[in-house]
């Protein structure tokens, strides 16, 4: 399968008081088409700038994006917004893509207006498509978004972002504000759309077990870094980071039968300020292995076994 989005060493440095704060510091990646990159770590650890800088929303101060071929970060104007009507994005809040004066059917289907697609009688076919695909049925397209639960708020912000048959999605937290019985329901409905549609997620949470059901790899963010990343069962099952370890101990977890449940050091103490962070590995202060080297030397992102990833003196 040909690369759909390759980023490369992407940075976002944000100054303050004469210092960086380094919110995405030399990330890569890459995704095939119809593939999911679950990206977890704590608030704060720059997963949205991330995700939004991936889709110019935030410009990147350094990297390449390259998405089909074609290094999005050198476009401009009507070719970038060409483009990027196949990168979407749904929020955590779903009223924050959704206007509250327009009605479902509207928000649907402004961005088909704004790209100029299909006569006003095609546009109102394919939101009703799209009302059916998300699970809410045509018969809601007169209503606000005020009269829907936070569930079906997110179903139309799912609607809105499919409008334009995007090939990638950041998914930035679009359950974290949900009810936990709601949550699923939206899961599964995303899950569905990448086998039906082919999409390919960025798909960003705090929640490990929601990433593991549906990514097919998934990095560990950590002050700004990709400190792991690995094929999904593999990172779930070998996790070498020590972050990684300790963010997997935080996870309520049933043993499967005759399988010890694995204890791992859980977190302790805050994380660090991102601003000016000292010389060495960027853990070092909330590790419990951490030796000299770690002090004096940033570990390198090294790949230790097929698509494995990990920047740690240890491994
Ligand atoms: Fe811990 Fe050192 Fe590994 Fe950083 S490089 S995670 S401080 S052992
Ligand atoms: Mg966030």
């Amino acid at each position: 399968m040909p690369e759909l989005l390759v980023v490369k060493n992407l940075k976002k440095y944000f100054p303050v008081r004469r210092k960086f704060l380094k919110a995405v510091d030399n990330v890569s990646f890459s995704l095939e088409q119809g593939e999911t990159l679950g990206l977890v770590g704590e608030s704060g650890s720059g997963k949205s700038t991330l995700g939004r800088s991936i889709l110019r929303l935030i410009e990147p101060d350094d990297g390449e994006i390259i998405f089909d071929g074609v290094d999005i970060r050198k476009l401009r104007g009507e070719e970038l917004r060409q483009r990027r009507r196949f990168m979407q994005i749904i929020f955590q809040d779903p009223l924050a893509s959704l206007n509250p004066m327009m009605t479902i059917g509207q928000n649907i289907e402004d961005p088909l207006i704004i790209h100029n697609i299909g006569t006003k009688e095609e546009r109102r076919r394919a939101v009703e498509e799209l009302l059916e695909i998300v699970g809410l049925g045509r018969e809601v397209i007169d209503a606000f978004p005020h009269e829907f639960s936070g569930g079906q708020q997110q179903r139309v912000g799912i609607a809105r972002a499919l409008a334009l048959n995007p090939k990638f999605i950041v998914a930035d937290e679009p359950v974290s504000s949900l009810d936990v019985s709601i949550q699923a329901q939206i899961v599964s409905l995303l899950y569905e759309l990448k086998r039906r549609f082919k999409i390919s997620y960025l798909f960003i949470s705090h929640d490990l077990a929601v990433v593991r059901y549906l990514s097919d790899k998934v990095a560990v963010m950590y002050l700004g870094a990709i400190v792991e990343m690995a094929p999904k069962e593999e990172l779930y099952q070998n996790p070498l980071h020590p972050y990684t370890r300790a963010l997997l101990a935080s996870v309520p977890k049933m043993p499967r039968d005759g399988e010890r449940q694995k204890r791992f050091p859980a977190l302790k103490g805050e994380i660090p300020s991102p601003i000016d962070l000292p010389p060495g590995c960027r853990f070092q202060s909330r590790c419990e292995y951490v030796m000299d080297v770690c002090r004096k030397q940033e570990p390198a992102f090294r790949e230790v076994s097929p698509g494995h990833f990990v920047a740690c003196h240890l491994v």
